[in-house]
């Protein structure tokens, strides 16, 4: 009898849950539909109340304006003093408020906050003016910089608006990079740019990471590149043993992440994961204060040196036959999958990342430099597009060519099979192409003349040569032919963008190194 009543009891109790769920999805949807019936503006200045309401602090000290950007983990207000409010526009002092999601851990909340004050507020570095805490709301204040989507003047700038911009972004990564810190989100919308005062800010240290140093092995040796075959893009053999950190090193906040993925994501879902796989949250990763940079001018970079030896050879199971057979072996499949920080942007990932190096450095954001400069050539935006990590390695491919990309992984200790062999593309050919600068067709014979000689075609693609981009050697530096101007920019600008797009992350230009090149040095 009692169990029956518990029954009873059980299916009331059930039937009362249910009914308080449908309840809720009715409340939810309700709010729902209230909501996208509301306009924009008015759904912003609810959430404004709703940040005042539980910061009172902020609303004692500033006029929240409206929303100015958003983010994964974000949303950033303008705002301005309460003491000002009788100032006009042009003389109040204006300030971007950064209201972090309450779901953002307090040690990547702590470690952005850290970055913004040891190395914000010069060099084109974002710093903080204030930050203010009421349980679990967290804003920092920030200077404001007016600025424009990217996308809006990506095919606007000329030769020397792209070297400003370059140079404002190699001095911001240069001060970043002398702190041992990798920024790991270069991209457009983390470095703020105001055209009308040509003033630029590198933002958003969410993502940041502390460099962890390599300690030099013995006697490396890289293995030989695999020729190229029909079979899965990335070897799925293991990451090679990883060395220790120096004890000296400070604690890194790695961002591991499981490589294997059920289902296409999108790219906002990519960096959701990604943002949130950037630190390491346990409790002893917290690191102490970042170190200083080194008191020469200017700094020294720590992007390891070409000369840094190589990660030793990946060892290959000998029983292992499935490289080149179109598929995965079930040995290799059981295998643990390599873990390795990805932290970033897709699109700007480069070649360690997607082929889950441990060790990343501050090359990592030299790489994503790489991408904005060939966005600019190319007037592209976005440069890169391919939805995930083998996608991505092959659009890689096609741009540098597979032998390069190749040679670059195995000097990572990494093998990269391809199912078909690039040449790599030229990026000045592309960049005339895409901005419509293809030299004009030779002027037509006069009528009497012999018949016309068939337009020139590639020997390589075949291709009409105003529309071939072929490389003029895979395996060789783009030429540089000094005077030389596309589009109307020099050589030396494309010849930046290789040195930054250089897939071995030892070999790859440094940003000190950078402002040295010719195309940034030369005035
Ligand atoms: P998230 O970590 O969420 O990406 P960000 O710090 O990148 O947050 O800020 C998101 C957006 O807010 C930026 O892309 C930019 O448009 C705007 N923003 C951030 N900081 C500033 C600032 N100091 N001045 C002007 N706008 C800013
Ligand atoms: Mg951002
Ligand atoms: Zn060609």
């Amino acid at each position: 009898m009692s169990r029956i009543r518990g029954i009873e009891a059980r299916a009331q109790k059930e039937v009362l849950q249910t009914r308080a769920h449908e309840s809720n999805i009715v409340t939810i949807k309700k709010k729902n539909e209230d909501q996208s019936s509301k306009s924009k503006d008015e759904v912003e200045k609810q959430q404004i109340r709703e940040l005042l309401h539980k910061l009172p602090k902020l609303d004692k000290i500033f006029e929240v304006h409206r929303k100015i950007g958003e983010g994964t983990f974000s949303s950033v207000y303008l705002g301005s003093l309460r003491q000002h409010s009788a100032l006009s526009a042009a003389d109040k002092r204006w300030f971007a408020i950064k209201h972090l999601v309450p779901t953002a851990h307090p040690a990547r909340i702590e470690h952005e906050l850290r970055c913004l004050q040891d190395m914000g507020g010069q060099d084109n570095v974002i710093g903080v003016d204030l930050c203010l805490r009421n349980f679990d709301t967290i804003v920092f204040i920030m200077p404001y910089i007016p600025h424009r989507k990217f996308s809006e003047y990506v095919g606007e700038m000329d030769a020397a608006e792209l070297r400003r911009y370059m140079r404002a972004l190699m001095v911001a990564l240069r001060r970043v990079h002398s702190f041992g810190v990798i920024h790991r989100d270069v991209k457009p919308s983390n470095f703020l740019y105001d055209r009308e005062n040509q003033r630029y800010l590198l933002v958003d240290f969410g993502l940041a990471q502390r460099l962890v140093t390599i300690p030099p092995l013995a006697a490396p040796s890289a293995p030989a590149p695999a020729p190229a075959a029909p079979a899965a893009p990335a070897d799925p053999a293991p990451a090679p043993a990883a060395p220790a950190p120096a004890p000296a090193a400070p604690a890194p906040p790695p961002a591991h992440c499981n490589g294997t993925r059920k289902r296409a994501r999108t790219e906002e879902e990519a960096q959701t994961e990604a943002k949130r796989m950037a630190l390491d949250l346990r409790v002893g990763a917290r690191g102490p204060p970042l170190p200083a940079p080194a008191a020469a001018s200017p700094s020294p970079s720590p992007t390891p040196s070409p000369a840094a030896p190589a990660l030793p050879p990946i060892k290959k199971p000998a029983w292992c036959s499935c490289a080149g057979a179109g598929g995965v072996c079930a040995r290799c499949t059981a295998l643990v999958a390599a873990r390795a920080p990805r932290a970033g942007t897709q699109g700007f990932r480069p070649p360690e990342v997607l082929l889950k190096c441990v060790h990343q450095t501050t090359a990592v954001d030299m790489w994503a430099s790489g991408v904005v400069l060939a966005s600019i050539l190319t007037a592209r935006y976005p440069f890169f597009r391919a939805g995930d990590d083998v996608a991505a390695l092959a659009e890689l491919a096609d741009l540098l060519g597979t032998r390069a990309l190749q040679r670059a992984a195995a000097s990572l200790g990494r093998r990269l099979v391809m199912s078909s062999s690039r040449r790599g593309v030229c990026l000045r050919k592309l960049c005339a192409r895409l901005r419509g600068a293809v030299p004009p067709a030779p002027p037509a014979p006069p009528p009497t003349a012999a018949p016309p000689a068939p337009p020139a075609r590639c020997e390589r693609c075949h291709q009409l040569t105003t529309l071939c981009l072929c490389r003029d050697d895979p395996d060789q530096p783009e030429t540089e032919v000094p005077g030389r101007v596309t589009a109307g920019f020099p050589d030396s600008a494309f010849a930046l963008a290789w040195r930054l797009l250089d897939p071995n992350p030892r070999t790859r230009i440094s940003a000190d190194d950078a402002l040295q090149h010719p195309f940034l040095a030369d005035t």
